[in-house]
């Protein structure tokens, strides 16, 4: 029954009639929860009805399937922040990108056909052999089985464990795409089988969709796995290794400008630089709590054969501490600030691992102060400045503040003292606040050691990414056992702030890929200058002579001597996103000129080679001008 669907009164040929008000009556929708209640609720505007529409897309592919490929074996239809998915045995039967459209007209089918969700709660082993010898529904079934019986959503023949709330009728679902077909192993683990996944975006409305589909498509066109590869900066074979990533000349020189921009800020804002081993002896870890709270990120130790268990560091923390050690430390060495561009390693999960922005082997713009605890909020501050003020310097202005906590439930993760944390949590709230910027609580985003600020970025892909921190930690302080002498002779405590500017070159440089759709500033821009002669024959000495008073001044410049016509030449440079070509012929060589076309400019500029050198070096230091 429709209950509180608002009624019209009109006065009509003598008397009043009532009728509903379609728009409204068209603005909510019947949704069926777990339980298999059902109610109606909001359309428009309302994540949870969208959300209960893209369950149901997720079970009208699967059906789809199902109908399209006789006896596929499949596993989850889930829905996710922004589509929706299912999973099925590629080995078995595979779905090429060509077949998406068959899928979408036999989902159309089912709408049309006015197939409703039916609840049904059955027994376990009535369910199993429904689903024969699908060992992934199987396994599905008996995971969110509860005294041998397992709650269903029915729809025809399809079925999928009742979850989440599902939208009732198929006749809703008008507004889809089905996106792509993907590998995507079984629970997201490796050891386990690959599945394929077709992927679908759905709305209540036309225009929502097509907006989504242009947002995709930009996102697409900015991944930075797709400008990497287009433009040759870095590769990731997992045949060679998953998540560790070869860095390519043109990525190399990127990121050596930025490690050595990073290590010229810090510098200049008193840290010391220094190099410290990737491998450590377990034991250190150990004491850190690394190994009891953090073990399912690193990697497994090597055993040495004569008693000794090697780590691969999973953060720099521990080195920075054994640097902090190698002296007695007095309260006027304090701060101390070591940073260092530190390698580490973390066994991330290989369905987690995406091109640069989630590798396993990875370098942290890393830097640890050790302050005494009067010096907490000035210290603080610094950091925060020196982020952002580096964040302008590369033009990153979309980004917020979270405060990360501990879930203090949750102590397995966290080092359990509670003062500790209440401690640590109140200083950085007060310090933000005192610094008057906004920012957001989380609960349970903590490091197993401290409270953290974390500055969220998003990639292009919408997601949000922790780009850089500053922790407080007044534990491995203490599990290290670390001391400083005081004004007043006696041993005291430090505090450490664990702080990442950029930090990590893959994370850092996958996102700014992003933001610059390639087109890097030409301060960071792999090849800065793109010289094609007319003819390589009459002019390609005078480029070449350009070339090198260009490179005499630190200019990254390469000369086009190819075969290839001069349109081709000027067109590679534009997709290769070269900040300046420069052509030269007959009269450029007779005057000392260039002609000068800038990325993304039509227009070509006539300059002698002295005013194109000050323009371009103006234009290399005008980052650091802001
Ligand atoms: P996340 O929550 O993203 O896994 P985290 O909270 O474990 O990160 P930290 O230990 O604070 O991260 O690491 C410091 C920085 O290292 C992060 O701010 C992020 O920039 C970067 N980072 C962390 N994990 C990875 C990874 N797997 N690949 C690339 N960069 C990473
Ligand atoms: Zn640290």
């Amino acid at each position: 029954m429709l209950t509180n669907v608002p009624l019209t009164k009109s006065w009509s040929k003598g008397r009043f009639i009532f009728f509903l008000q379609r728009s409204d009556l068209m603005a909510q929708v019947a949704v069926m929860a777990p339980d298999g209640q059902v109610e109606k609720i909001e359309r428009d505007g309302n994540p949870a009805a969208l959300a209960a529409l893209r369950q149901m897309a997720a079970l009208m592919l699967k059906a789809a399937l199902q109908h399209e490929f006789d006896g596929i074996r499949l596993g989850a239809a889930v829905a996710e922040d922004d589509q929706f998915y299912v999973d099925s045995d590629k080995d078995d039967q595979q779905v090429s990108a060509d077949q998406l459209d068959d899928l979408a007209a036999a989902m159309k089918q089912i709408a049309k056909d006015g197939l409703k969700v039916e609840f049904a709660e059955v027994d376990l082993d009535a369910a199993l052999a429904e689903a024969g010898d699908d060992q992934f529904t199987n396994e599905l079934l008996k995971e969110h089985a509860h005294d041998g019986k397992v709650a269903l959503y029915r729809l025809g023949d399809a079925a999928i464990v009742a979850e989440a709330p599902i939208l009732v009728y198929a006749n809703v679902v008008k507004h889809y795409q089905l996106l792509s077909v993907a590998g995507a192993y079984w629970k997201g683990m490796s050891s386990n089988p690959m599945l394929q996944r077709i992927y679908g975006t759905v709305f209540f409305n036309g225009d929502d969709l097509a907006a989504d589909l242009k947002a995709r498509q930009e996102a697409k066109e900015r991944d930075h796995r797709v400008i990497g590869n287009q433009l040759d900066l870095f590769f990731v074979d997992p045949k060679v290794g998953a998540g560790l990533p070869y860095w390519m000349p043109k990525g190399s020189t990127i990121r050596r400008t930025i490690e050595r921009y990073i290590i010229d800020r810090e510098v200049s804002d008193d840290y010391e630089h220094v190099y410290t081993p990737v491998l450590m002896n377990l034991d250190a870890y150990k004491t850190s709590g690394h190994w009891q709270h953090y073990r399912d990120d690193m990697f497994p130790p090597m055993d040495m054969g004569d008693g000794e268990m090697l780590e691969l560091r999973p953060m720099n923390c521990p080195s920075h501490i054994q640097v902090y050690k190698h002296h007695i430390r007095s309260y006027r060495d304090l701060p101390l600030r070591i940073a260092e561009l530190g390698m580490m390693h973390r066994y991330e999960k290989s369905g987690a691992l995406s091109g640069l922005q989630r590798v396993r082997e990875m370098t942290l713009n890393d830097g640890h102060t050790f302050v005494a605890l009067n010096q907490i909020q000035k210290e603080f501050a610094k950091i925060l400045k020196l982020i952002m003020s580096v964040y302008e310097d590369f033009d990153i202005t979309d980004y917020t503040f979270r405060l990360s906590y501990r879930d203090p439930k949750n102590t397995d993760k966290y080092y359990a003292n509670d003062e500790m944390w209440e401690q640590a949590q109140s200083m950085l709230k007060g310090a933000m606040d005192d610094l008057g910027l906004d920012y957001y609580e989380a609960e349970g985003e903590a490091a197993f050691y401290g409270p953290k600020l974390d500055i969220q970025t998003k990639t292009a892909l919408g997601n949000e990414e922790t780009m850089s921190t500053i922790q407080l930690d007044f534990m491995l302080p203490e599990r290290f056992d670390l001391h400083y002498v005081g004004e007043d002779g006696k041993q005291h405590r430090p505090v450490m702030i664990h702080r990442g500017v950029v930090g990590t070159m893959e994370r850092f440089i996958a996102y700014l890929t992003e933001i610059y759709k390639g087109a890097f500033p030409t301060w960071l821009a792999p090849q800065q200058v793109t010289i094609i002669p007319v003819s390589d024959d009459k002019h390609g000495a005078y480029a070449d002579q350009l070339a090198a008073q260009l490179k005499a001044a630190n200019v990254r410049v390469k000369v086009d001597h190819r075969n290839e016509k001069m349109g081709y030449k000027i067109r590679e440079a534009q997709t290769q996103k070269v900040p300046y070509t420069l052509v030269v012929g007959e009269d450029e060589q007779a005057n000392g000129s260039v002609s000068v076309r800038k990325y993304g400019e039509k227009d070509q500029t006539s300059l002698s080679k002295q005013e194109f050198l000050n323009e371009i070096l103006a234009d290399i230091a005008s980052y650091s001008r802001k």
